[in-house]
């Protein structure tokens, strides 16, 4: 055999450095000094051929980069829902950069885990901690609010001015003239308490944030007696049917979005409910480019498929749901013991036993001995007309609200769904059908759906969707509807940080009704007839909805932190111009100067979430992370815990220096003793640090028994128990969380007057209103051809990261308006013109981008900008004003009673409608 025909032996990884090593030593390697070959003395030994490289000092620099003297574990609180437990770098006390922590420990094998977790607006917040943006140093106003006049303050003379005056308010008007605002405990609890125990121990008016942000679902507390209750993120993957229904989750849910992409990879079918195709439509098998405002009348729609096809749960409906409960024909009110029997109670209700044919007292009520749903062998009938005897011995006629609701949807054909909504009759009967047919479903709900007017209504039908189908309750299944990081998992230590004294002696208030009443919103509609001011006096009157200050007092100062109240205000304008301007004092904390610091009197300094020690928990898991202190806090800024300790202090300090006597708080018949505020306030000396308060609450919760700060440092921990009194599922290892398995397993009563999922209501007002049972309704505005939609973005958390840099560069720098390219062509727009958008309200004036995705009839700015970013008039918010649905004010009926964030009026805005014309600039 010649050589050329023996086998060659394969290219080894030896010989091709061996022959690279040599080809090297015979040309000049690029950057090498050509009389400095490198000489090699074995093919194998030490040879740097960038050994005589003259520049090495950009090397150094590029892996010092990658260095650090510390680690420490953070997150972000800007209401992102995210929760995600990042890693600071910190070198020669900068903080350098972050990483995402990737250390949450997983369910169990098979559900996709939390890893790593985070997104791009994380990923640069430290270049929002050294930014320009930054405050340093207390400020106080010297021009006009809003002009951007300030002069540097000492802490002692900034928080003197703010103790004086709130003393000056409590003794000369009363302590109600006091108003403070933050958002959302979960993503920061220690910040949010720091203020309310301020709040709580002089008196003032404590704000809700939920409601006013629209993000609060009214349908979950009127069908369920509950705030909010959704399943987290990782149960998704659980799910064989997603219906993401205002909710875009590629954009909005960034760190969990994945769940439910996997999800398809373990069977389940997407489908994609919104107006505009989106990043989230992409995924689905079925997309649905609904018509704006609409969303509830192809639920009824769907919920008329499913009972006409027999697709429902029955023995789920009989059991769960006052579907069987027995209703009055004559008053439509739910026949009650009272009805039936003198002396009988209000709040014990009937269905008809078709096994004993007769009616019979639903166990689990909030009247009933029985604290169980369980039917112990009764059959409730869901159809049918019924005669009963009242107590004063004349029968009556009673059928069921199954009954009603079949009559309720009757008109609700699918021709009359397809025509409404703009989509094909077929795909609705699909959806249908589907939805009757994979289990377990679920609906994952969003703003999109829930910032309209008639948001209660819609919430009722698509909840309606999953308890016909049996899903709610069972893992992969239900409405979870994440719109705010409402969920404070250790919430019974949290209640008692925040408001020491219980939260019976503090004076609560809906955010929405306080910014209507003291200001010159005005609703010009008419609701049965009567103006909105009428159901808002009778409310108040009735004792339903709180109305501070009391006896047509105005506020006179208002405290804001943790919260950028004026950037999110509807009607921002007409607050400008009337509320604001009867406040004598408007304090900001914050750390970063926003809309509404710009518009204060005094602004204070706040430590950034890189700067202070904190916990943080979300809807979306089920985990517990600190925020920790990389570095002290910047420039002369402090955390929330010293700041409003400073000022307790300092309140202390003013009421000794006055010589004031005690103030007695008759509302609570609480004497005040404001010179010992700061004694008071720091738990009588027990809570002085920021991380004392942190383990005040781990150590008073039993979802964090065990927990104490220096542990979660280490990494995130599942939560180890949940606490009875504030949830309806176990915490069960090895299981994503889920809501209601207690009332769906243990038969626990729902928290509602029935005791079951209460889709009729029979308040008088929802009767007179034609809304007991859910049905549709039009959105309010008619008068002009575009719908104004202000979504949550990609590019910022609300107007967090609005201002940053990068953030800038991935849009296009300012704000803008999205239009469909058939509206541009109507109106002669061109892309990137700068666009007047006008209504009855206000105006503003932007750039337009032509989007293809867009629907047809709708624009859309993506919410947050700042009024001073990049408007040539105007802002987001200029087009909007304060709407109040009546039936959101009412009261006094089982378990809608007004309680901060749970129930009131929401601040409704996606009703707004605006034109779009070429602007003169
Ligand atoms: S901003 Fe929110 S979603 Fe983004 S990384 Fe931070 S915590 Fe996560």
């Amino acid at each position: 055999m010649s050589d050329k025909n023996k086998p060659q032996k394969p290219f080894s990884r030896r010989s091709f450095i061996q022959t690279a090593a040599m080809t090297a030593a015979t040309i000049a390697l690029p950057g090498c000094s050509r009389k400095e070959k490198p000489v090699l003395t074995t093919l194998t030994g030490d040879f740097d051929p960038l050994r005589s490289y003259p520049y090495r000092g950009w090397e150094d620099f590029y892996r010092k980069i990658w260095t650090w003297d510390k680690v420490v574990r953070s997150t972000h609180s800007a209401n992102c829902t995210g929760s995600c437990s990042w890693k600071v770098y910190v070198r020669n006390g900068v903080m350098v950069r972050e990483e995402q922590a990737a250390d949450y420990p997983r369910i169990n094998a098979e559900l996709p885990d939390y890893n790593p977790r985070g997104c791009q607006k994380g990923g640069c917040f430290t270049e929002y901690v050294y930014s320009p943006q930054r405050l340093r140093y207390p400020l106080i106003r010297t021009g006009e609010r809003g002009e951007g006049k300030w002069r540097r303050a000492t802490w002692d003379e900034a928080l003197t001015m703010v103790a004086e005056k709130l003393l000056d308010n409590i003794y000369n008007y009363g302590p109600d003239t006091n108003s403070f605002f933050s958002v959302i405990p979960a993503m920061s609890p220690v910040s949010f308490c720091a203020g309310s125990r301020l709040a709580h121990y002089v008196g003032g008016v404590f704000l809700s944030f939920y409601d006013w942000y629209c993000d609060l679902p009214p349908g979950e507390p009127l069908t369920w007696g509950v705030q909010t209750e959704s399943c987290e993120c990782a149960d998704w993957f659980n799910s064989k049917y997603i219906v993401l229904w205002g909710s875009n989750i590629s954009q909005t849910r960034i760190p969990d979005a994945h769940f439910a992409y996997e999800a398809r990879y373990n069977g389940a079918k997407i489908v994609c409910i919104s107006p505009d195709y989106n990043s989230s439509a992409i995924h689905a098998d079925l997309y649905f480019r609904i018509n704006p405002g609409t969303d509830g009348i192809l639920a009824l729609g769907v919920a008329k498929s499913l009972i006409d096809q027999n697709l429902i749960d029955a023995p789920y409906v009989k059991e769960q749901t006052d579907m069987p409960l027995l209703v009055l024909s004559g008053t439509n009110r739910f026949l009650r013991e009272s009805d039936v029997k003198k002396g009988g109670k209000e709040d014990i209700f009937y269905f008809w036993d078709t096994k004993q044919q007769k009616a019979v007292p639903t166990p689990g009520s909030m009247g009933s001995d029985q604290k169980t749903i369980q039917l112990n062998g009764a059959d409730p009938a869901l159809t049918g007309t019924f005669q009963v005897q009242l107590a004063d011995g004349k029968s009556a006629e009673v059928t069921t609200v199954f009954e009603l609701l079949k009559k309720e949807i009757v008109g609700y054909t699918v021709d009359k769904v397809a025509a409404r909504t703009g989509l094909p009759a077929n795909e609705i009967e699909l959806f249908a059908k589907e939805l009757g047919t994979r289990k377990p479903a679920m609906i994952i709900h969003g703003a999109g759906t829930n910032h309209w007017f008639h948001n209660d209504l819609s919430n009722r039908s698509l909840i309606l969707l999953v308890a016909l189908t049996g899903n709610t309750g069972k893992n992969g299944g239900g409405f979870n509807h994440y719109v705010g990081q409402e969920r404070v998992w250790p919430e019974q230590g949290f209640f008692k940080l925040a408001f020491p004294e219980t939260r019976k002696k503090q004076r609560f208030q809906n955010t929405t009704l306080w910014s209507y009443v003291h200001s010159t919103n005005k609703d010009p509609h008419l609701y049965n007839g009567k103006p909105i001011e009428w159901y808002i006096q009778e409310s108040v009157k009735n004792g339903w909805m709180p109305l501070w200050p009391k006896d047509g007092k105005k506020p006179r100062a208002f405290i804001v932190w943790r919260a950028n109240y004026l950037n999110q205000a509807k009607g921002n304008e007409i607050l400008e111009s009337s509320l604001w301007k009867d406040l004598d004092l408007i304090v900001d904390i914050n750390y970063r100067m926003d809309t509404t610091a710009l518009y204060s009197d005094v602004v204070l300094p706040a430590a950034s979430y890189y700067e202070k020690v904190d916990i943080n928990t979300t809807d979306c898991h089920s985990y517990i992370h600190p925020f920790g202190k990389a570095c002290e806090p910047l420039f002369e800024s402090k955390t929330d815990w010293d700041i409003f300790r400073a000022l307790a202090e300092k309140i202390a300090e003013v009421a000794t220096k006055k010589g004031l006597k005690p103030f007695h708080d008759e509302a609570f018949d609480w004497t005040r003793d404001f010179t010992q505020l700061g004694h008071d306030w720091t738990g009588k000396g027990a809570i002085q640090s920021d991380e004392q308060a942190v383990n005040f609450i781990l150590g008073n919760a039993e979802e964090t028994k065990g927990m104490a700060y220096q542990l979660i440092q280490q990494g995130p921990l599942r939560f180890v128990a949940t606490d009875p009194e504030s949830w309806n599922s176990d915490i069960e290892a090895g299981v994503a969380y889920t809501p209601f398995k207690h009332q769906l397993e243990k038969k626990r009563p729902w928290r509602t007057l029935t005791g079951r999922q209460q889709f009729y209501i029979d308040h008088p007002w929802y009767i007179e209103l034609g809304e007991a049972l859910p049905t549709f309704k039009e959105p309010i505005e008619e008068k002009y051809p575009l719908y104004w939609n202000t979504p949550h973005g990609r590019w910022s958390i609300h107007s967090t990261w609005r201002d940053h840099r990068a953030m800038l560069r991935l849009q296009r720098g300012g704000p803008i308006v999205y239009m469909h390219p058939d509206d541009a062509r109507k109106r002669g727009l061109q892309d990137n013109d700068w666009v007047r958008i006008h209504n009855e309200v206000g105006h503003c004036v932007c750039r337009l981008q032509i989007l293809p995705g867009e629907k047809p009839g709708r624009v859309t700015m993506y919410h947050g900008w700042e009024k001073y970013l990049g408007f040539k008039e105007g802002g987001w918010q200029s087009l909007t004003y304060i709407k109040i649905k009546p039936t959101q004010l009412v009261g006094k009926y089982g378990h809608v009673n007004f309680r901060l964030n749970y129930w009131g009026p929401t601040g409704n805005n996606r009703d707004t409608k605006v034109e779009v014309e070429k602007a003169k600039v």
